[in-house]
């Protein structure tokens, strides 16, 4: 039985992997939930998994828990991710908050010595040398829940312990592959919220419509695999069925297939190194008939170069890159600029922002206060 706390548990992996917990209940014990302002459906969740501690980070009244909820510890604000990730009972922690909150979460986490199941890109992109560092010494590998790094990571388990020449990290294209470089300039919020494939949640839906996601990527994966970013190649493949691919120096590649379903990636990093009964359906190969890949376009998705860029940089550039970006894409998202000035934005970020230190969480944290304000202005 392995206990198993979720810091994000209203969100879209958090349903997914307690979904998988209702399956197995054998296996799994919740022994803690965070939600950021999702009152009733926290609540729904408390009275079903019964953990021992729960907690809204945007705060609440206490007034406001029901009576039959209160067997559980309360906990509010920022504390309440730190008791979730290194307080409560637990082996596991699923990290799948959004945003830069995520890093702290898993140093915590990390540093209680609990296994982390990262679902949360900022961590690695923000603060990717000082995560590494601290699982290499708790001897506690990262288990990554993204399903482009989760399929690296698959195919890495029959590698032998041969480092890969280079990983193909595969992309949708996200809704404005074929569209031309004008199109995507005036794409408004709908648009982009339309994802061909996969279903998620807003922001992460705008950054595959931007490729910035895949951006974001590449700097996981610089971390995750200890790959420099020109061994990681990207690869459009609208299909989404190779979920990415490892090549070895003697020409062999090996790939990870599947439906789109987040379940497969968030149930084998619960149940790693063992395979979990997740209730996807494998891909119907005679129906897909085929299997398409295309060279990346970075003149219509500038995201992908200011990622190299950012990772060659060093230092916060990677922090920037992010904040900036998600500054940029609620300003989007508010109607407040067109989609093309996404990009435009973040470079001017990071070119005004070039050389920030990134040695401890401050520094970071201060880089990414900087990067916000850059795009907002102070708004
Ligand atoms: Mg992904």
């Amino acid at each position: 039985m392995k206990k198993i706390a979720i810091l994000g548990s209203t969100g879209s992996i958090g349903t997914q992997a307690l979904d998988l917990c209702r399956r197995h209940p054998d296996r799994y014990r919740v022994t803690a939930l965070t939600a950021r302002n999702s009152r009733e459906k926290l609540f729904a969740q408390v009275r079903e998994f019964r953990p021992e501690m729960a907690g809204l980070t945007e705060g609440f009244d206490p007034k406001e828990i029901p009576e039959d909820l209160k067997f559980c510890r309360w906990m509010s604000g920022p504390e309440a991710l730190h008791a979730a990730a290194a307080e409560e009972e637990a082996d596991q922690v699923l990290v799948s908050i959004v945003g830069i909150a995520g890093l702290r979460s898993v140093l915590d986490a990390l540093q209680a010595g609990r296994q982390v199941l990262l679902a949360n890109k900022e961590a690695l992109v923000t603060g990717g040398h000082l995560v590494t560092d601290l699982a290499a010494k708790a001897g506690k590998p990262l288990l990554p829940v993204d399903s482009e790094h989760s399929a690296i990571f698959q195919c890495l388990q029959g590698a032998g312990g041969n480092r890969p020449e280079k990983i193909l990290l595969t992309a949708s294209g996200g809704p404005f592959r074929t569209w031309d470089r004008e199109r995507i300039e005036r794409a408004t919020p709908a648009e982009a919220l339309k994802h061909p494939n996969w279903d998620m949640g807003a922001k992460i839906t705008v950054d595959s419509a931007s490729m910035f996601n895949k951006g974001l990527e590449i700097m996981e994966a610089r971390w995750l695999f200890d790959m420099p970013e020109d061994r990681i190649e990207v690869v459009v493949h609208p299909e989404s069925i190779v979920h990415s691919a490892v090549v070895f120096r003697d020409g062999a590649v090996l790939a990870q297939l599947g439906v789109p379903d987040m379940r497969v990636p968030i149930g084998y990093a619960m149940a790693y190194p063992e395979r979990l009964e997740t209730g996807v359906a494998e891909p119907d190969l005679f129906r897909l008939g085929s299997l398409t890949f295309e060279k990346p376009d970075e003149r219509k998705f500038p995201a992908l170069r200011l990622a190299r860029e950012a990772l060659r940089a060093g230092g916060a550039a990677c922090t920037v890159f992010n904040g900036a970006n998600e500054e940029a894409v609620a300003a989007f998202l508010r109607g407040g600029i067109p989609f093309g000035e996404i990009p435009r934005r973040v470079e001017a970020a990071m070119e005004k922002l070039s050389g920030l230190p990134a040695d401890c969480l401050d520094d970071i944290l201060e880089a990414d206060r900087q990067a916000r304000l850059a795009v907002t202005g102070g708004r």
